[in-house]
């Protein structure tokens, strides 16, 4: 961390009160030794941790890097059976939580046989009082040698396709992918950040906590996702005294869907609250994020709307970090993902050929590119998406085959999404995961989510996913699941004729399963999987 540069600065609030950078390294070190004790003066252990998501966070984070050990964030959304596969997986040397977690972590840690330490429930009082007397307060207990060798932090992926993977990030990894961030997105020391999102995820962590960290910036902590405490921060209803406005925000998709739900349930019958509003986020408010899931055109619409604000969509992975991103200055486009953010390289790889149909880098504002002419069409290349940059992991933890496998000889990721690049656009867009979202019917290859997108227009239609369900005349059919607003009904041939203007024949449902509720996980996503055996193999 970089709290030496700015220990006076206020770091971070939460519902207990503020604390400076000062503060929070302080903590952090003593807790430090308390780790190192524990682990018997060892490094590179694996340190799970468990913490609401406030100053005690923040604390355990640090303290497990400053003691040399491996970070493993756990959420208070993973059941136990999750966390108990965590710990095995991982084979922690070490729990750590508050009290509030202590029941579940306590059965964690018998059934594990691992030791649990319990955060003083008075650290967050107390570390809002910690001051520096000596510059030696300050300084970090281990070498920048040591950090720039090691592993920092186990991530695991959000498990959309299966059991969640262990992600392996050294530190030059994660302070690659925030320098990249920093740069692209415009970071400044006085940005303040409200941060609402999951706690274990490259999002939440990287994007949304390590980067403004790392810059000195402030980060609002709320202890989880709520629709009417995110409006009264973003409008700024109970700043604290002294607060400057919230001046970036970072969400999934769906958080975007709630805030709309709330914004028409609450402000939109009363004209000037929606001037104030678009007035606040217009102006006060300098960058709104989307990611980890397709963002639905008409949510970044309706989103413009309400706000004037033009969602920044972006597409990354655990593995890889931030990978692409729509540019901070020039125009957004609905639907696509920008470019390759800077220090990345993308590659294209043609499905047929299984050849480099494009390949682009950014190397700090300069980007080039190279294309395969024979397999452009209609102005369009497209492929499995690869990835090369310094924040690509390590690898899974103790899955050297499934490592392995999704390395090419040459070294590239290969993220499993299939991408499109648009030369007159120039950018790419996420068409989904070659396993689950491209449907393959009757010789054309459709994008699952462009049909989420067109579906989602509809007026009735709240929620919907589509996946391929297997058939014998066409290989595969499309079929859409769909949450329908209250009181609406739809049948398959109201549906069809309205999506006749939208989509392409072949691109439109023959099956529809109107269902209450579609399962996502902590992040907002679908196991198109588990839905299709859920729904269509009852
Ligand atoms: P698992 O690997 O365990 O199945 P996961 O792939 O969902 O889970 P993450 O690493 O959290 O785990 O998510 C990365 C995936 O999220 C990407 O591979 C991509 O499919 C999807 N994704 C992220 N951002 C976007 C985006 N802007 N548009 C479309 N898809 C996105
Ligand atoms: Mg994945």
């Amino acid at each position: 961390s970089n709290a030496h540069l700015f220990p006076d600065k206020v770091a971070l609030r939460d519902s207990v009160g503020s604390y400076t950078y000062g503060n929070l390294f302080i903590s952090a070190k003593e807790l430090a030794n308390t780790i190192t004790q524990k682990v018997d003066g060892k490094t590179n252990q694996r340190v799970m941790f468990l913490c609401s998501h406030d100053a005690d966070y923040v604390v355990t984070l640090w303290a497990i890097w400053m003691s040399g050990q491996i970070a493993v964030p756990l959420s208070p959304q993973h059941p136990k059976n999750i966390l108990l596969y965590y710990a095995n997986d991982t084979n922690a040397s070490l729990l750590i939580t508050t009290s509030q977690y202590v029941d579940l972590m306590q059965r964690v840690a018998k059934n594990t046989n691992t030791k649990l330490h319990v955060l003083d429930d008075k650290l967050k009082l107390t570390t809002a009082a910690k001051v520096a007397t000596k510059k030696s307060d300050l300084e970090a207990p281990l070498s920048l040698s040591f950090y720039s060798a090691n592993n920092a932090l186990i991530l695991y992926t959000s498990g959309t396709t299966g059991n969640p993977k262990g992600v392996v990030l050294t530190h030059k990894n994660i302070v690659f992918q925030v320098n990249t961030l920093l740069e692209a997105w415009k970071w400044t020391p006085n940005d303040v950040i409200l941060h609402t999102l999951p706690l274990h995820h490259v999002h939440g962590i990287v994007n949304a906590l390590l980067c403004p960290l790392y810059m000195g910036a402030k980060t609002i902590m709320l202890p989880k996702f709520d629709a009417n405490a995110v409006w009264s921060h973003l409008l700024g209803v109970s700043p604290q005294q002294g607060d400057r406005r919230i001046s970036v925000y970072m969400a999934v998709p769906t958080i975007y869907t709630k805030l709309i739900e709330e914004y028409k349930r609450v402000f939109s019958s009363d004209p000037k609250m929606v001037e104030h509003i678009r007035n606040i986020l217009k102006n006060k408010v300098r960058l709104m994020v989307s990611g980890s899931a397709p963002l639905p055109v008409p949510v970044y619409q309706q989103w413009f709307e309400i706000s004037g604000h033009k969602l920044l969509e972006r597409y990354g992975m655990t593995e890889t970090g931030m990978s692409l991103s729509n540019l901070y200055d020039s125009d957004r486009e609905p639907g696509f993902v920008g470019l390759p953010l800077p220090g990345v390289s993308v590659r294209l790889v043609d499905e047929n050929s299984k050849s480099s149909a494009l390949e682009m880098t950014n190397s700090g504002g300069e980007i080039s590119c190279q294309m395969d002419n024979k397999l452009v069409v209609s102005g369009e290349v497209k492929g499995e998406l690869l990835v090369k940059s310094d924040g690509v992991f390590r690898e899974y933890y103790n899955r050297p085959e499934a490592t392995k496998k999704e390395f090419s000889q040459d070294g590239w990721f290969k993220t499993g999404d299939v991408s499109l690049f648009s030369i007159s656009k120039n950018k790419f867009k996420i068409l989904g995961r070659k396993s689950s979202d491209i449907i393959k019917s009757g010789g054309y290859k459709l994008s699952a989510i462009e049909i989420e997108t067109a579906l989602l227009g509809h007026p009735d239609i709240k929620d919907c996913v589509v996946v391929g369900v297997e058939d014998k005349e066409w290989g595969q059919r499309v079929a859409a699941v769909v949450v329908l607003r209250e009181n609406k009904t739809l049948t398959l041939e109201d549906l069809r004729s309205w999506g006749g203007e939208k989509l392409a024949k072949y691109a439109l449902p023959s099956v529809l399963e109107i269902v209450n509720e579609i399962p996502k996980n902590a992040m907002g996503k679908v196991n198109k999987k588990q839905l299709v055996d859920a729904v269509f193999r009852k």
